[in-house]
């Protein structure tokens, strides 16, 4: 047995149980005993609008008769391409109640993302933002295995329409598609029958690059959802009582159970405010006093710095943490003086199901003197990280190496790509592709990572998938893309690149390319055209080179 075997952590976890039980056979079962808990609740505050438990449950319901009767199966996908709106809560209980599972998609994806996301997954029914759905999905759909296109309106499940937000317009749904709020009205107090789900069901396919850059569905099972929403509630300390803002987008792995699993589970309010708006989230901070939240801290950064924060903006706040990208000592207490709490770190993927180390609550959590990392936490209960070698063999305590965990979040798999998945997550051990090491107590430092991902405010943008956009451009030879640090942004995208002989073009145009057929996130901020790239004898691009 090596060390970390017999877990050094769990010294620190104090009253903190070492393993837990699943307490649900299924996350409908979760969400069916928090229905049953407080069916009066308030499920989400969506600005002005409320929807109760019992009400999440009626439209849930609805749509779900609506899904079979349309002759969606057992096993299907719904895919969501949705901002932080009610309706993709909706949408989640809906899928799982007919039997399926929910795509999440990124609402920044643009049509060759879109294309993708919905050709891998087989998504049988899309429900997208209206103006999503006329600007990109009505390229994609009729080429995709799509049947049943519903579009909605953020406008909807309220009567404020902040202008900060939206034009007051409502775009009717297009060719091809139906109305959302419609087509549950047509089945409204209809409820589906009975499903068969287990804890080894798939839940949600969140799409992650993982650490080789092949965009991939992640299958988050049941049992990652029920016990990772339990860790939320116990360890992260977002408990019954309380309120949840969501910061994080909720297609985001970090949304799907830190915002809405938990909030299922709790059961809790979940207050939703369509996108990161700093302006609106501060009202909305101010308006509703949540109690918790966990988003990127480059999100709390710009709260803290915009010129509306007040510090009673955090003042109802009991547990706030970051994931999802490194924080520095730094920030953490900058964020501390301004907003008057500590902001806690916890650290996961898109495969852990959201976090696989934590700070244990209201703990001080280690700085490493020589990298300057703070710590990501403690590995979470029931669940074993270690450090590896090259060859695989776990090193000693202190020593660096990769990440690597196992436990009940980790996810099955990736959707359909088997050896991908042996590669990543042998014998059901993810390999992060984040380099650190554990001190003697158990606390985890990343100090690197071993894979090319750039982590931009927690977007992950993989050089490979940029390069490829730029080397569609006519005039490119090659494109290499590295992260570069940013103030704002933690790191962003640079790219470099060569040209065909005899082309011409200039940076400027090059990024415009890019820019109109990706997520905003992923463009070049900033390119450089040299003459030849950078490489090693055989060919390889040298990265690290072109980062220095
Ligand atoms: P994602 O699959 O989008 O959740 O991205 C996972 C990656 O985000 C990890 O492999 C890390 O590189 C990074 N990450 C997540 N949480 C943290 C954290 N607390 N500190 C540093 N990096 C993090």
């Amino acid at each position: 047995m090596s060390t970390y075997d017999e877990r050094p952590w769990l010294e620190l976890y104090g009253d903190q149980k070492a393993d837990y039980e699943l307490e649900f056979p299924s996350a409908l079962d979760m969400f069916e005993a928090g229905l049953a808990a407080d069916p009066d609740g308030v499920a989400i505050r969506y600005f002005d609008g409320v929807i109760t438990r019992k009400e999440l449950d009626e439209l849930s319901d609805a749509l779900a008769v609506g899904l079979l009767d349309r002759g969606f199966q057992p096993g299907d996908r719904l895919a969501v391409y949705l901002q932080n709106v009610p309706q993709f809560v909706i949408c989640m209980v809906a899928a799982w109640k007919a039997g399926g599972l929910l795509v999440s998609i990124n609402p920044m994806s643009r049509e060759r993302e879109l294309t993708y996301l919905l050709g891998d997954s087989g998504a049988k029914v899309l429900v997208a933002l209206d103006d999503l759905y006329r600007d990109v999905g009505t390229n994609v759909v009729p080429d995709s295995p799509v049947e049943l296109v519903l579009t909605t309106s953020g406008l909807d499940y309220q009567t404020r329409n902040d202008p900060r937000l939206f034009d007051g317009q409502r775009i009717e749904p297009g060719e091809g598609a139906e109305d959302f709020a419609a087509f549950i009205d047509k089945y409204r107090g209809q409820q589906p029958p009975p499903v068969e789900l287990g804890l080894d069901d798939t839940a949600f396919l969140t799409y992650t690059s993982g650490t080789t850059g092949v965009p991939k569905g992640a299958m988050n099972t049941h049992r990652n959802v029920v016990f990772t929403a339990m860790v939320y509630r116990d360890f992260v300390r977002f408990q019954p009582g309380g309120e949840i803002f969501g910061i994080a987008p909720l297609f985001h792995i970090t949304g799907l159970i830190g915002h809405i699993a938990i909030s299922l589970l709790a059961p809790m309010p979940l207050i939703l405010a369509f996108r990161f708006e700093p302006a609106v989230v501060l009202d909305a901070l101010k308006e509703h006093r949540p109690t918790y939240t966990i988003g990127a801290i480059t999100a709390f950064n710009a709260l803290i710095n915009h010129p509306d924060f007040t510090k009673d903006a955090f003042s109802s706040f009991t547990s706030v943490y970051s994931g999802g990208a490194p924080i520095s000592p730094s920030a953490e207490r900058a964020f501390e003086t301004a907003a008057g709490i500590q902001v806690q770190n916890a650290y996961g993927l898109t495969e852990t199901t959201s976090p696989m180390t934590a700070n244990p609550f209201g703990a001080q959590p280690p700085v490493d003197e020589t990298s300057g990392a703070l710590s990501v936490g403690v590995p979470v209960p029931s669940t074993v990280v270690r450090i590896q070698g090259e060859d695989g063999a776990d090193l000693p305590l202190g020593e660096i190496g990769e990440i690597v965990a196992k436990g009940p979040q980790v996810v099955a798999g990736y959707w359909q790509k088997p050896k991908e998945t042996a590669e990543g997550i042998p014998n059901g051990s993810l390999h992060s592709g984040d380099v650190g090491f554990m001190n003697e107590d158990g606390w985890i430092f990343i100090v690197d990572r071993k894979k090319d991902m750039i982590n931009a405010s927690g977007y992950k943008v993989w050089p490979r998938e940029v390069e490829d956009v730029l080397g569609e451009h006519p005039a490119v030879l090659e494109a290499a893309v590295v992260g570069v640090p940013d103030e704002k942004r933690g790191e962003t995208v640079k790219a470099f690149v060569s040209l065909k002989s005899g082309a011409s073009t200039t940076p400027e145009e090059l990024i415009a390319h890019a820019k109109q057929r990706m997520a905003a996130y992923k463009y070049p901020r900033e390119l450089v055209i040299l003459d030849e790239l950078p490489k090693t004898v055989t060919g390889k691009i040298l990265r690290r080179e072109l980062r220095e």
